[in-house]
């Protein structure tokens, strides 16, 4: 049985960046993996939806071209010809993440991990041993358990498309609804959005819910709230039907997907044999550092399920590496403003409290919050038009900034500098006495009255 210091399951995001950073600590590290290196970020999720995302940006661009003056003749889109590059584009990052593993002497072990003891796993028939064993295997999309699911695609079919389909139903309503239904839409499908909620994006601020929904409608996005679906019948003219609890049929879609969550890769790995506690969605439960009931058995990613992003993961997977093999024992990550976005058209970039959190924390008299909205000097020159909504949430007497909200075009961009303002704990008053760039949309928020 061969023994390291450091065993890996799961080449992800979480995984690779953890194995990597332990091995610099001079670790002997391991990396199991089944699938090409990368895990969903690269190879089903944020890198190919951000090339489509581009896509559909030059799609509006396209639109928006002969309002500044260019006489374009734009040919039809072609889906596959995107398609074909963007696998190249991924194929050459699984091999430089392949590569980067040999430069820091991490060894690739191809194949699925299974435990066999607590911190003994299983690989194709041969065991591996380790002082300090990572979970860092991710999660997979959900599908509903209704008759007929199975009709439909997930976000890792969407990737499979080889053409762009007519006629779409995307269920769901959080991250992946909300971009795919965008990307599908500015590519030219027609789309229904059918959620449960009346809004999109549960968990966010209602400003940017309520002005999200108004650009999706504003684009041409069928946003139906029907409630839960029952069951999904293909009909003889091969279209796909979906019927629901309110005994609605919503008919006529050439490609349905389901945008409803993802689970955790928990139930094939054997955790059974180490005692290791989950919740009952079978997300791996761990304390502040990463670290599970079972000593010496650590998780991190989106199989612990708390925030399910690349840069979490990848954070929370050198902090372990750090505290365990780099002489910080107090190495962890602060998981208190972590900043997102939402690559929605026009895109939404958050960080901190929403003004609800805000207010369950500081109370009512405890928060003030300042707000615009306004249309992008872009469009002074075009019949398409987007706008933008801001939102500042203070807290207490000196107002410090908690929250951050923000859609519109560069949204996405303008977020991170300012989510490092408020991790720092500024006030409106430090956002007040930064001057601000013009012309630009993040001036507005230096400039908020
Ligand atoms: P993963 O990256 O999923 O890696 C887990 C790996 O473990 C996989 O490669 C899997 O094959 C492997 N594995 C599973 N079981 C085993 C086993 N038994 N043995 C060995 N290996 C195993 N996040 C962002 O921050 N920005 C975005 O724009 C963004 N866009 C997204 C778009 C989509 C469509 C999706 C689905 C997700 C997106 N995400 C985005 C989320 C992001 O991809 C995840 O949060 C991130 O990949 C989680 O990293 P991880 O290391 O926890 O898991
Ligand atoms: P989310 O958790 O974001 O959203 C799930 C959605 O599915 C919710 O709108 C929920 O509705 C809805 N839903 C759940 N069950 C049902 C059901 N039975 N019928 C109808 N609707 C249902 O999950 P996603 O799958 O969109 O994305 C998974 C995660 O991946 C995200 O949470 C995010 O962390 C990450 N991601 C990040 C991206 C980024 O950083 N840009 C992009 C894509 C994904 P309700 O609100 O009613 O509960």
């Amino acid at each position: 049985m061969e023994k390291f210091d450091y065993l890996v399951l799961g080449g992800g995001s979480g995984g690779l960046a953890s194995a990597r950073r332990a091995a610099k600590h001079g670790a002997k590290v391991a990396v199991v993996e089944g699938r090409p290196l990368g895990g969903t970020c690269v190879n089903v999720g944020c890198v190919p939806k951000k090339v489509m995302w581009n896509t559909a940006t030059i799609a509006e661009a396209l639109e928006d071209a002969p309002d500044y003056g260019f006489s374009t003749e734009v040919g039809p889109f072609d889906w596959s010809s995107v398609k074909r590059k963007r696998d190249a584009y991924v194929q050459r990052l699984n091999g430089i993440y392949r590569r980067n593993l040999e430069v820091d002497g991490v060894l690739h072990i191809e194949g699925f991990g299974r435990f066999v003891g607590p911190k003994t796993v299983d690989v194709g028939g041969r065991r591996y041993e380790a002082e300090h064993v990572l979970i860092a295997t991710g999660g997979h999309p959900r599908r509903p358990p209704i008759p007929g699911q199975e009709h439909g695609i997930t976000s890792d079919g969407f990737f499979d498309l080889k053409e762009r389909p007519q006629r779409v139903a995307v269920v769901g309503a959080g991250y992946i609804a909300v971009e795919l239904s965008g990307i599908f839409k500015a590519l030219g499908s027609e789309v229904s959005m059918l959620t449960r909620s009346d809004l999109p994006l549960r968990r966010f601020d209602n400003m940017l819910r309520e002005n999200l929904l108004e650009h999706l409608v504003e684009m041409g996005v069928s946003v139906e709230a029907c409630g839960e679906l029952t069951h999904v019948e293909r009909e003889s003219d091969g279209t796909l039907c979906m019927h629901t609890a309110e005994d609605r049929r919503l008919g006529g879609f050439d490609c349905l997907l389901w945008a409803i969550g993802r689970d955790p890769n928990t139930p094939d790995l054997g955790l059974e044999h180490t005692g290791v506690s989950l919740t009952e969605s079978g997300h791996v439960i761990v304390d502040e550092f990463q670290s599970t009931n079972v000593p010496g058995v650590h998780a991190v990613g989106d199989v612990i399920g708390k925030w399910e992003l690349t840069p979490v993961a990848i954070a929370a997977g050198r902090k372990l590496a750090d505290r365990l093999f780099g002489g910080q024992p107090e190495a962890r990550l602060d998981y208190e403003n972590i900043p997102t976005v939402i690559f929605s058209h026009p895109p939404i970039g958050t960080v901190g409290l929403t003004e609800d959190e805000a207010h369950e924390r500081w109370g009512e008299d405890g928060v003030k919050c300042y707000t615009t909205r306004f249309t992008n000097m872009y469009h002074a020159m075009t019949t398409r038009k987007t706008f933008t909504a801001m939102k500042v949430v203070c807290a207490g007497a000196r107002e410090q900034v908690v929250g951050i909200h923000v859609i519109g075009i560069g949204a996405d961009e303008m977020i991170q500098g300012f989510a490092v303002a408020v991790k720092m704990g500024a006030t409106k008053a430090d956002l007040d006495r930064t001057v601000a760039i013009h012309p630009t949309a993040s001036e507005e928020l230096v400039t908020l009255k």
